[in-house]
Formats: structure tokens, sequence, C-alpha cells
């Protein structure tokens, strides 16, 4: 046949909050050759939940994977060149299934989630001075909604199904990544149930200390120690795809998505920071090997361990709730635009928000507030206020979020970042990218392949002991071509309208008592 000459491949499932992509990579040059891409339906069925059917998730994850080898094929590329797949995943979510029938359980509840407040409110009843932090030495957390403790006791004191299963012995717990991979690896017929340490390191029920399962963390929450999938490092072969077009590939890479940006990014040294814009936004420096804990409301989480015998590195990481998902709203909730790109055009349109400021507290706030009472709010209107300008306050309110991470990263850290390395679906926009340098009075620097959650997640697959077709050797990594935006605004208009933001934030917070 006429097929191309061509070494050896890696694929990589991106599984985040809006949608699922296959993507497949030259392990020899990192060049993206193809990918699919489906959008995941999100579903609100009171207010603050957010729930996904987990066999939706699965099936996009089959129909990526096929359209990706049907398109390779197009292009004469041999599928049996691609050597492993790694594993990407939105991370804290948490599904519940049977293992002997397959089927999820109930929906997967999504890290946005809110409908564990009172949860939270009860536990956190049972500490000490109500104490949110008491855990964090252990686990880099403070107790919140937002990981999958919580969320996996509320199924259990909720949904009588799941009662029923753990009784009789049949229930698994995962993050999206455990019930992909048991899936992908033979289901009801021999699937590996696992995770990894970093997205092990989400859940408040893993010791970042020890890489171990907690067993008084487990006691606190009553969480049934058997439930729990085996962690793993990020980089090794768990198992092999038993169906569809990549049958007896191995799996050998999993990290949670912003764990898996980091490694793609190339942030192997101390210092190095990169932010994520997508549904959320999600600031991580490598802190190297030691755990720092933040002073400033940062997360401490793991930032990857490539190999079973690898170290492991840990990050201070910043997490915003909402970014991307307040540009889907000004979508679907508003209908100010038909698509999201629309809204680079909207802003760039008026160039200001005219005194306008949107803090989009729609699940509470995150870092470094950690603060579930604030909800959304729009002020500064005037009668001169319109779409445009709601639209600009909306994408600004993304960069003063981040602003607020870096000053908190900066602050631990004790040495400033001197430019931000960025990316994410909403680094496709280039107003954004500007106002984001402007209100950073630092560069911001965007990789010319901007799939790097996808890319991390194969490099670590192609890099695993068993497979060994992608090096991680500093020296062999191809240097990667970026977009750099420079900070046009002068730094004291930069201050004014951040100081105002933080005004702003304030009358957001104690809305919802
Ligand atoms: P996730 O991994 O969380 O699913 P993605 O990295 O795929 O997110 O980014 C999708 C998010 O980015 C969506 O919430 C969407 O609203 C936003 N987005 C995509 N393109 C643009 C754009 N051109 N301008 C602003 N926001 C955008």
């Amino acid at each position: 046949s006429n097929r191309l000459l061509m070494g050896p491949l890696v694929g990589a499932i991106d599984q985040g909050t809006g949608s699922t992509r296959f993507l497949v990579f030259n392990a020899k040059t990192a060049e993206l050759l193809s990918h699919h891409q489906v959008e995941i339906k999100q579903k609100f069925p009171k207010e603050g939940w957010v729930e996904q059917d987990p066999k939706e998730i699965l099936q996009s994850v089959y129909e990526c994977v096929e359209k990706t080898c049907e398109k390779l094929t197009q292009l004469t590329i041999d599928i049996t060149n691609i050597k492993a797949i790694g594993v990407s995943n939105q991370r804290e979510t948490t599904v519940v299934w049977d293992k002997t029938t397959g089927e999820p359980l109930y929906n997967a509840i999504v890290w946005l989630d809110l409908r564990t407040q009172s949860t939270v409110e009860r536990l956190l009843k049972r500490i000490p001075g109500n104490n949110k932090n008491i855990f964090k030495s252990r686990t880099g957390l403070p107790l919140s909604t937002y990981f999958s403790a919580v969320k996996l006791r509320w199924l259990l004191d909720n949904v009588e199904e799941i009662r029923h299963a753990v009784e009789e012995g049949r229930a698994m717990f995962g993050t999206i990544d455990s019930w992909i991979i048991w899936s992908l690896t033979g289901g009801t017929n021999g699937g590996v149930h696992c995770t990894d340490v970093t997205n092990a390191s989400r859940t408040m029920l893993f010791n970042i200390n020890t890489l171990e399962w907690d067993a008084e963390l487990c006691q606190f929450f009553d969480i049934p120690m058997v439930l729990l999938p085996k962690v793993r490092s990020s980089s090794e072969i768990y198992g092999l795809v038993k169906s569809g077009a990549l049958t007896g590939v191995p799996i050998s890479g999993c990290l949670g998505d912003q764990s898996a940006a980091l490694v793609g990014q190339m942030c192997f040294q101390d210092g190095q920071a990169k932010n994520t814009y997508g549904t959320g936004c999600f600031l991580l420096c490598n802190t190297g090997s030691k755990p720092v804990m933040s002073e400033h409301g940062l997360l401490t989480t793991i930032g990857y361990k490539l190999g079973r015998d690898k170290p492991v590195c840990y990050a201070l990481e910043g997490s915003v709730a909402i970014a991307g998902a307040v540009v889907r709203w000004l979508r679907d909730n508003l209908g100010i635009v038909k698509t999201t790109e629309e809204v680079e055009k909207l802003a760039a349109e008026v160039g200001t928000s005219y005194g306008c400021y949107f803090v989009p507290a729609f699940s509470g706030l995150y870092a470094p507030y950690w603060e579930p009472s604030a909800r959304g709010i729009i002020c500064g209107l005037t009668q001169f206020t319109n779409r445009n300008h709601i639209a600009f306050a909306a994408l600004e309110a993304v960069c003063f979020q981040t602003r607020e991470i870096l000053d908190a990263i900066n602050k631990d850290c004790g040495i400033p970042l001197s430019q931000l390395q960025v990316d994410g679906g909403m680094t496709n926009n280039k107003i954004l990218m500007q106002l984001q340098a402007d209100i950073l009075c630092i560069p911001v620097v965007k990789p010319s392949m901007p799939e790097t959650t996808a890319l991390g997640a194969a490099m670590a697959a192609g890099a695993a002991e068993g497979v060994g077709v992608w090096s991680l050797n500093p020296g062999d990594l191809t240097a990667v071509t970026c977009e750099r935006f420079e900070p046009q605004i002068n730094p004291e208009e930069s201050e004014y309208r951040y100081a105002r933001w933080k005004k702003a934030v304030m009358k957001s917070m104690g809305w919802e008592t």
C-alpha cells in the first residue's frame, strides 16, 4: 500500500468538562497529526447542581477514538503505529458504578456542583474551631464542595441504589480517569480499577506526603476503602484497550487535566508555571520535590510522578471555577452571542467595559477566597452600558481572577513570575490574551500548538516503562514556538482597574448565606 512512513505515534484522550477529544501525536516531533472532538452535555437538574452522564462521556471517548483513526487512515497514516494511549481528564468529578453490570449508579457529579454545601457544613461542625484547613498538611486542600470525598459522601447518603451496591460489594468509585480506564480495559470483563497520584490528590482522601489513601480521612468522611481505585504513577502501563480500532494498545499515561498541561507546557523546573483557560481557569506552579503549603489561599497538589520509581513533583495551584463557562453563559443564558468565538468581536468593538465589572461567582468563589456564599454580580452599570461592555467585562473578569492567583503565588513563592505560559480553549481569543498581559503587567506566552493537556498525557504514555517511544530528557524535547503578548497599558491604569475589581468581589460575597 501507499502508506506514509511514520515513526511511533501516541494517542491522548482529553476528557474535559465541556468536551471530549482524542488526539494523535508523532512521538519524535510532538507534531499533532489528527484529532476529533465531541461536546459533552451538562445537566443542571436543580440550582447549583451540575451532572453529566457517565455513559455519554464513555460514548464520546469511543466516538473520538474511532473518528480520529478514520481521519488518520484517510491521511494514509497507519494506525498500528499508535504505540500507547494517555488519559487526561476533568478532575474531582465523581462516578460510582456497579462492577457486575458496568452501569453507572448515578450521574457523574461534576466538580463545579454545589449540592454538597450542607454536607460540608455538617462535617465542619465536627472539627474543632470549624477549621476548614484542618486536613491541609495531609491533603493540600481545604474542606470544600469542590473535592470528590464530599461528593461521594453525598452519594452514599442520598442514593439508595448506591448504598445497596456498597452493602453487596458491587460498587466502585472513581474520578473520570478511573471510569474511562476501567471501561476501556474491559469493564465487567477484567477492567483495571486504578487512578494516578495527580487525580487521587484531588479527592481529599489521599495523603500527598505518603502517596497512599489515608485511612483516617476515609474514616472521617465515612468512606469504605474497598470502593477506592488502586493508586499508580502517572506513567506506567495500566492495561490494554479491549475493543475498537485500538484494541491491544497499552494505556500508559494518566494525569488530571491541569497536571497534564503542566507536563505538556514542559514546566519541569521549580518555579515554572502555566495557566489553562477552559471551563474554569487553573494556574499551577511547579514547586519541585517538596509540597509547599500556601499562606494565601492556594492548593497544594501533585504535579506529576512520571514512572513508578520516579520522584513525585508537587505544585501550588490557584483554581478559578468560572472562566470559559462565563462565555458559555453569555451564549446560552443571555443569548448575546451565537458562538463563544463571537465574544471577541463584541469586546473588540468597544475595547473597554466602560466601568462595568462582572464577578461570575456562579459556584461561589474558589481561590484565593474559598467562599461558597458568593454569587455572581454585574455592577457599575449606567444608561450607556450595552452588551458589548458586558462581554468585555466577562473577559476582563477572567484576567482579574488570574491576577489574584498570580499575586498569591508570588507571595507564597517569593520570586515573582516574569512571564505566564498559557493554554486552553479560551486562549484562541486574542483580546483576552492582550487584556491578560495588560492586567498582569508581564508577558503572556502561548505555544503555537495549544493542546498542551493532551500533549502532556501523550508524553506520559509514550515515556512509560515498556513503551519507551517518547524521551523526556530535556535535550530531546522539541522546542516549542510561541506567540507573545506584551503589556501595553500603563501599570497605574492596570492597578486602578484591578482595585475596582476587588471592590466588586467584596460585593459578591455573603450573598447566599
Ligand atoms: P474544557 O477543557 O474545560 O472543556 P476547553 O479548553 O475546551 O475547556 O475550552 C472551552 C471553553 O473556552 C468554553 O467554556 C468556551 O466558552 C471557551 N471559549 C472557547 N473559545 C473561546 C473564544 N474564542 N473566546 C472566549 N471563550 C472561548
